[in-house]
């Protein structure tokens, strides 16, 4: 254990996107400067960090130069090039290491992570060619679904397979490159929990979110999910082992699929905060970010107690079509809160903004947060 880093340190955030906007506001409200690592200058991150370094990912000198300003650096996305995060590293502490980025930016590596752990998770193959996914078909059974290893997100890279008839569209989408093809889950829900893990080891872990996905992204987040005891109990024990597992310091996510019979399925594993987890700003003694900060300063952990039901409800760019949203509208029902990400271009299935709703239900809580997202969005789902 070294001891924490002083307030008035300069910590590093390697991405620019809301994610490290929102560990940007946190980390400054603990009396920490940080400096955002970016490929593009007009980032989320630039409106709330107090230096943007706008650098390629693979000019490990240039980020190695930059590290020699920063007492420690991390992460808001899980497709940094293990390459970059391994230059920073080589200079300041990278907190989660970029071994665990590396296990899980490929989800082939990351099954073989769950696996050999013992963590159950879908049925699944990896596959390298269209001769190889045959055999998966044949191995698995119909329906599947085929991802790449890597790059993937909100759905990007998948293709389900109902039938014999569409293995072959579905190798022409997505391959050829390196592929997993996973049995098809009949889920009774998708659940997420998010969790820190300290430098001493010590793991808080937050209540489990219900998610509900439209398009496969996500669109409504709400805790407490309702969810039996024993289910919740086993979602928050897979997680806080995960985070131990992979030796992670800093936040992590586990998403996970609840089946009708109750059991807990690893889907993927997110070395950073989530999306799900927004409502713990408005909603828990700690947030998420604020989390990240502690765990990558070596301060205690912070209170996980969730202090009202709570809901998120993310605004894609679709809201935007028939032009801004009325966020008069929105924020005047009453507990909802408003966080835009300062992006400027709304493209469908762009994340621009979420709100979140307090209510003494978690049923009012998302009642009232669907509720201001169609005042606002005209043409929200
Ligand atoms: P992912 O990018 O792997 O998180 O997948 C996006 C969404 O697709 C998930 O949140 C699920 O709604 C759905 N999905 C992915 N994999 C499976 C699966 N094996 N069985 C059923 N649904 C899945």
């Amino acid at each position: 254990m070294t001891s924490p880093i002083p307030a008035g340190a300069t910590l590093g955030v390697m991405g620019g996107g809301q994610l490290g906007a929102m560990f940007a506001m946190a980390a400054k409200r603990l009396g920490y400067r940080v400096e955002a690592i970016s490929d593009v200058a007009d980032c989320p991150a630039a409106h709330h960090a107090d230096r943007v370094h706008v650098v390629s990912f693979a000019d490990a000198s240039a980020l190695g130069q930059i590290a020699t300003g920063l007492a420690a650096v991390t992460f808001e996305f899980e497709n940094v090039p293990v390459v970059a995060a391994r230059a920073m590293a080589a200079v300041v502490p990278c907190r989660p290491a970029p071994e665990v980025l590396f296990t899980t930016q490929d989800r082939a590596r990351e099954k073989a992570f769950l696996v050999s752990h013992g963590f159950a998770c879908a049925p699944h193959r990896t596959v390298r060619s269209r001769v190889e996914l045959q055999a998966a078909v044949a191995a698995l059974g119909l329906p599947a679904v085929l991802k790449t290893a890597a790059f993937g997100y909100d759905g990007k890279g998948q293709r389900k397979i109902e039938s014999a008839g569409d293995v072959d569209a579905a190798w022409d989408a997505i391959g050829p490159t390196e592929c997993v093809l996973e049995g098809w889950i009949d889920f009774d829900c998708e659940i997420s929990v998010v969790a820190a893990r300290g430098q001493a080891g010590e793991v808080a872990v937050f209540e489990p979110s219900r998610n509900v996905h439209s398009r496969h992204i996500l669109d409504v987040s709400s805790a407490p999910s309702g969810l039996p005891q024993p289910v919740l109990d086993e979602a928050r024990s897979v997680t806080a082992r995960i985070l131990e597992a992979l030796g992670v310091v800093g936040v992590a996510c586990v998403e996970l699929f609840v089946t009708r019979s109750g059991a807990v399925l690893v889907n993927e594993i997110a070395p950073r905060p989530h999306n799900s987890g927004h409502l713990t700003i408005a909603a828990c003694e700690t947030s998420q970010f604020e989390q990240q900060a502690r765990a990558l300063c070596g301060l205690p952990l912070g209170s996980v107690r969730q202090l009202a039901p709570a809901a998120m409800a993310n605004l894609l760019g679709d809201g935007w079509a028939a032009g801004t949203p009325d966020w008069p509208a929105a924020l005047a029902v009453p507990g909802v809160s408003l966080m835009l990400y300062g992006k400027s271009d709304p493209r469908p299935g762009r994340k621009m903004g979420h709100l979140t709703a307090l209510a003494p239900t978690v049923e009012e809580a998302i009642a009232k947060v669907t509720r201001a997202r169609s005042l606002a969005c005209h043409t929200a789902s």
